[in-house]
């Protein structure tokens, strides 16, 4: 078999939001993240703001889910996480499964250990950047001392 000749890797910004952290999952989704192979760049409990937010979720900005969802990542902290490897950014939206935890696979991150608790797909327990683009964005905006 001969080997690549090129490896790309990439890193992503994982967030396990407020109900992961308040439901002690942080160290099991840590540990999925590191089963899958990929490698722990940085981690840190964060406490967002609603100017953080603004910007992490612009592209929801004036949807109906909008002002629920930046309350809810308000509500309690944030484990902020990069992770890198090949293919990290499709690989963790893999391990986290569909946005609705009720329709995710078992087997998920959120098909596994998240539920409906009322509010239907809010509290997914966790966030993974969904391209490169979006990642470089999004790793500047939660770890701004690494950005270039
Ligand atoms: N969300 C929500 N209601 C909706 C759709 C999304 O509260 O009807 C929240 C949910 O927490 C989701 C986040 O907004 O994870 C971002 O939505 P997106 O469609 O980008 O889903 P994701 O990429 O996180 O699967």
């Amino acid at each position: 078999m001969t080997e690549p000749t090129t490896v790309t890797v990439e890193c992503t910004l994982v967030l396990v939001k407020p109900d992961g952290v308040r439901r002690g999952l942080s160290g099991e989704i840590l540990r999925r993240i590191e089963a899958k192979g990929y490698t722990l760049a940085a981690v840190e409990l964060k406490h967002a703001t609603p100017e953080l937010l603004a910007q992490h979720y612009a592209e929801h900005e004036g949807k109906p889910f909008y002002a629920p969802l930046v309350e809810f990542m308000l509500s309690g902290p944030v484990l902020a996480v990069v992770a890198e490897g090949q293919g990290v950014i499709a690989g963790f939206r893999s391990l986290a499964g569909a946005t609705d935890p009720t329709a995710a696979a078992p087997g998920t991150i959120r098909g596994d250990l998240g539920r409906d608790w009322g509010l239907k797909v809010q509290q997914n327990l966790v966030h993974g950047s969904d391209s490169p683009e979006s990642a470089a964005r999004e790793i500047g905006l939660w770890f701004p001392q690494t950005a270039a």
